[in-house]
């Protein structure tokens, strides 16, 4: 029997919680399908180990489902390891346009590879095409790929700004990333409201500093 709006009284988002009987998810119309190579099954038994480890019971009622909701958010935070951000750079359009094309304001969430734990703010993203121009969405799916993977910030910031080099030649790539990190917020040194900004600069905004000011002008306003 399915279970008819089966939840737990508990206050996370219910949406990703609906389970039927015998654990497992029900995908929601809508979802992406998760990566078919990641191992659910390795997942929850190693969520019940951390469980049983930190002195926690799971088989007591409020964890039963939690290995297997634990599984597929892990699958879901980490499909980008399965995903080539590449192929998001190679529609492209053949411009005359040179000046600066800037989306700033992506929003992001990925998980520091330290802690597993969040971090979550936003990548701004100019360039100066060298001949060729990208759809605007396109800037928006490479930070989706590379920011669902286990990350540190300024690995992701210097990937995104190196796949733009190699698939697009521009004169110049300027990636910043601004994120709060919940390994700093939660727990350690807890400051709340700390913000890490991270940039790679490469071609012109690289070595012309009129440029990368005009860039950093346009990100941050005056
Ligand atoms: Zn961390």
């Amino acid at each position: 029997m399915m279970a008819d709006g089966a939840q737990f009284g508990g206050s996370c988002e219910g949406d990703d919680c609906e389970i039927r009987d015998g654990g497992g998810y029900v995908p929601k119309p809508g979802d992406a399908p998760l990566p078919a190579n990641v191992d659910l099954k390795r997942i929850e038994n190693a969520v019940r180990e951390i469980l049983a480890a930190v002195g926690e019971d799971p088989q007591r009622e409020g964890l039963l489902e939690t290995p297997a909701r634990v599984a597929r958010m892990y699958a879901e935070m980490f499909r980008g390891l399965h995903e080539d951000p590449r192929i998001h750079l190679q529609k492209v359009f053949t411009e005359k346009y040179d000046e600066v094309v800037l989306v700033k304001d992506i929003s992001f969430n990925s998980m520091c590879e330290h802690h597993l734990l969040p971090f979550l703010g936003k990548a701004h993203i100019g360039y100066i095409p060298g001949g060729k121009v990208l759809g605007l969405s396109k800037l928006a799916r490479v930070v989706e790929v590379v920011s669902k993977r286990p990350q540190v910030q300024e690995r992701m910031t210097e990937t995104i700004a190196d796949l733009m080099v190699e698939e697009l030649n521009p004169k110049g790539v300027a990636v910043v990333v601004e994120a709060s990190h919940s390994c700093m917020t939660m727990r350690g040194i807890r400051k709340p409201g700390s913000l890490c900004v991270t940039s790679a600069m490469r071609g012109i905004f690289r070595s012309h500093l009129s440029s990368r000011s005009e860039i950093m002008t346009l990100i941050y306003g005056k």
